[in-house]
């Protein structure tokens, strides 16, 4: 039989949290602390109930003169009379605690984010150095390499980009957490965006034998966007498209205008591999992947679905996917009409 035991160290941690509250002044604070009228409501009904059963058990009418009656004779009933007080102080106590969690969980977020925010740019200082060295070396101008050499520093240029594009996003991560993401919408011409991020996708997309189509139509409107940021979901949608599918594969980006909503819908979809049902939610949750299993096949951390969530909710537009296991998938974002007014 499974044995039952008190933690009693918590219950010691409860009853100190509690008391601390209880000489917080945002304990008995109304207008600041909404379980502290939540208490008052629950508190209401013990008078009532308790005095209507004496005043029903006396055979006696519910009226004041008979309840000042009941309580002068009884006086016990006072405390009965009390309870939404005192149940207003324990609400209200409690949500005392609640707040203080959330005060230190957002410390502590902040604190992570500084960090986040600091090691990120002390790591792309030196990255951008070595970034650089590389490069002038496979110029050739401080000396002739011969294969093996260039082989080498290739590899060495592409994991400092890899590297970059890690720093990137976690610069962006820590940005979105502090609420100093930001972005400048103008009239952007999408068939251009999405013409860079083909170009620059496109021979990642050959290595993988992948064929890449734009199904755009000729009439596509102009929508409000900040060109970079816009160019960064598609270029991350790109390549996680490439990323998740087998070779033959095909990948299509496509757009079609919501008239009546004016809005234009971009849809950019894959034969890969899919997600499953119970990962759809979750996938656009910072450093989640659907895949996470030791011996991951795929790179990434997880987070560029995160920031793609957040530029396109910039945009006050909406980003979602459709997706069938072994199959494919199919992401979906929103832009608004440039003719909208803002
Ligand atoms: P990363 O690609 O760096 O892991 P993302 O935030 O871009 O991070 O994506 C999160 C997860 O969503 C991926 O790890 C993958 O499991 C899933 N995912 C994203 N795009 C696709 C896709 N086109 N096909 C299948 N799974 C995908």
């Amino acid at each position: 039989m499974e044995k039952i035991s008190v933690d009693f160290r918590s219950f010691a941690q409860v009853t100190k949290e509690f008391i601390k509250a209880l000489g917080q002044k945002r304990t008995y604070s109304l207008f600041e602390n909404a379980y502290c009228i939540f208490g008052i409501l629950w508190g209401i009904p013990v008078p009532i109930v308790t005095i209507g059963i004496h005043l029903y058990s006396a055979r006696l009418l519910l009226n004041l003169p008979n309840i000042m009656r009941i309580m002068l004779h009884e006086p016990f009933y006072f405390f009965f009379l009390l309870h939404p007080v005192f149940f207003g102080i324990v609400f209200g106590a409690m949500g005392t605690v609640r707040y203080n969690k959330q005060q230190k969980i957002e410390e502590l977020d902040k604190q992570k984010s500084n960090f986040l925010s600091m090691v990120s740019h002390e790591l792309r200082t030196p990255l951008t150095t070595v970034a650089g060295y590389v490069s002038f070396l496979l110029t050739e101008k401080p000396g002739v390499l011969n294969q093996t050499q260039k082989e080498s520093l290739k590899i060495a240029a592409e994991t400092a980009d890899l590297l970059n594009h890690l720093i990137e996003e976690l610069l962006d991560l820590s940005k979105i957490e502090r609420g100093e993401f930001r972005v400048n919408l103008a009239h952007v011409d999408m068939a251009k965006v999405v013409h860079k991020a083909v170009t620059a996708l496109r021979l990642y997309a050959d290595s993988h034998e992948i064929g890449l189509e734009c199904d755009l139509p000729h009439d596509l409107p102009l929508v409000w966007a900040d060109k970079e940021r816009i160019l960064q979901v598609m270029t991350n949608l790109l390549e996680n498209a490439v990323k998740f599918s087998r070779i033959g594969g095909k990948i299509t980006i496509a757009a079609s205008v919501d008239r009546q909503n004016s809005k234009v819908v971009f849809c950019v979809s894959d034969t890969g591999i899919g997600i499953p049902p119970d990962k759809r939610d979750r996938i656009f949750d910072k450093f989640y992947q659907a895949d996470s299993s030791e011996n991951r096949k795929y790179g990434g951390c997880g987070l560029g679905l995160a920031i793609s969530k957040s530029i396109i909710e910039l945009h006050r537009g909406k980003i979602w996917i459709e997706s069938e296991e072994g199959i494919g998938s199919k992401f979906f974002f929103e832009l608004l009409h440039a003719t909208v007014h803002l």
